[in-house]
């Protein structure tokens, strides 16, 4: 079901309380940002309601205080981040409730936009804590949810706050759920999924979930070590996840009943100990040494995951394909990145290390859409209902 957007309601001069994900990695020694993508992914909603004259409340979490007040918690450095980028003041308050916020919110002209404090100084927050959450709503006539990196969290800002006031989709949430969604209900075939990251444990509902919709399913990253030991080659050093292994199994053969082609590595680059500065060699997958880790995907395999990407129309990836934070070890994660950019396709990317990578490879604008939440975009793609999302009301025909 479609979920209705700041398009689609009534908003002229109205306060809109609006949750935001401004969760944004500080520097640990000047407390700069070190990377303002997050802040910049929800400008588009931010103008959009001081265009239509709106008074705009922003609200987000930041770290993890754990309900209490934490100094260097404190959400300052971004509203100077955001007034830089907006090009406007960005008033801020010491709490995100209380009599001060609510003289703020009063003070607020039409147009203007205040900066509450961070959420989670509040246990009421995440406890999804009902009074705190009317408190919240209490601010604004309208809720606009733009927080697609916690929507996967039943908080009172993500989730509560829509019991009392009219909720709606931001831009970056309708993007996030447009994308994903339409890979999972309503892909151009031919579709594949390129599967990575450490464990496969973390990837089961996933797999699980994206094997009944996809032409191809590309494994790679260090769950694909599971998945060859379930064939019966030898993977060295690398883990091997005993218990999942009759999990693989039974994807394999399922893959296989459903006419979906289940790829593996071919060959692998390997290592004498998982560190970045180490000797390595490529292999075959039959000659993996006992001593040696698997690292990344080897050259035939980049070959052949191109090569039937190249005949895509939809690809989804979560994963990288190696141990990427080594520069000798990413080139099987840069070749699938650079293939993807060269496609005429729908490319989608979850998954926070994938972003990561994608980002250090300058090649984010060209995938159609890298997603802003890691875990959300996972459960997503898993096909579970996030509460964030669920809570907004549903667009009318
Ligand atoms: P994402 O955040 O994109 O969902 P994951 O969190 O599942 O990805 O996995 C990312 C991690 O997987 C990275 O830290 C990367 O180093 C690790 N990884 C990739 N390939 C391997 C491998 N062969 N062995 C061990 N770890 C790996
Ligand atoms: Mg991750």
């Amino acid at each position: 079901m479609k979920k209705k957007t700041i398009r689609d309601i009534e908003l002229k001069d109205r306060k809109v309380l609006v949750r935001v994900d401004f969760n944004v990695p500080l520097d640990i020694e000047t407390h700069e940002i070190s990377d303002d993508s997050r802040i910049k992914a929800a400008i588009p909603t931010i103008q959009y309601l001081i265009d239509k004259g709106c008074r705009v409340i922003l609200c987000s979490h930041f770290g993890r205080p754990k309900g209490k007040v934490v100094e260097d918690m404190r959400l300052a450095p971004v509203a100077k981040r955001l007034s830089e980028l907006l090009k406007l003041p960005v008033a801020s308050t010491k709490d995100c409730i209380g009599i001060e916020v609510e003289q703020s919110v009063s003070k607020l002209k039409s147009g203007a936009v205040l900066l509450l404090e961070n959420l989670r100084f509040h246990p009421e927050e995440e406890q999804n804590d009902p009074d705190f959450a009317r408190t919240l709503a209490g601010l604004a006539d309208v809720y606009v949810n733009d927080a697609f990196g916690t929507a996967h969290r039943a908080h009172a800002s993500t989730a509560g706050v829509a019991n009392y006031l009219p909720a709606v989709a931001g831009l970056l949430m309708e993007k996030e759920i447009d994308f994903l969604g339409k890979a999972l209900t309503d892909p151009i075939h031919p579709f594949a999924a390129v599967t990575g990251g450490a464990k496969v444990s973390d990837k089961l509902a996933l797999l699980e979930n994206i094997l009944n919709k996809v032409d191809y399913l590309l494994i790679g990253g260090g769950m694909c070590c599971t998945f060859l030991r379930s064939q019966g080659y030898g993977i060295g050093q690398s883990s091997v996840e005993e218990d999942k292994l009759h999990f693989v199994k039974e994807l394999a053969d399922k893959a296989d009943r459903a006419g979906v082609q289940l790829m593996l590595p071919v060959d692998v680059v390997v290592a004498d100990s998982f560190a970045g500065d180490v000797p390595f060699k490529v292999v075959n997958i039959g000659e993996i040494p006992d001593s040696s880790y698997v690292m990344d995907i080897g050259p035939y395999t980049i070959k052949a995951f191109t090569d039937e990407l190249k005949k895509c129309k939809t690809v989804v990836w979560n994963g990288p394909m190696g141990v990427f934070e080594y520069p000798a070890f990413r080139d099987g994660t840069k070749a699938i990145a650079q293939q993807l950019a060269q496609l005429d396709a729908t490319t989608i990317l979850g998954g926070g290390s994938t972003a990561e990578a994608i980002d250090e490879f300058g090649l984010t604008d060209r995938m159609s859409h890298v997603s802003t939440g890691g875990g959300a975009s996972l459960e997503f793609l898993e096909g579970k209902t996030l509460p964030g999302v669920a809570v907004l009301q549903d667009k009318e025909h």
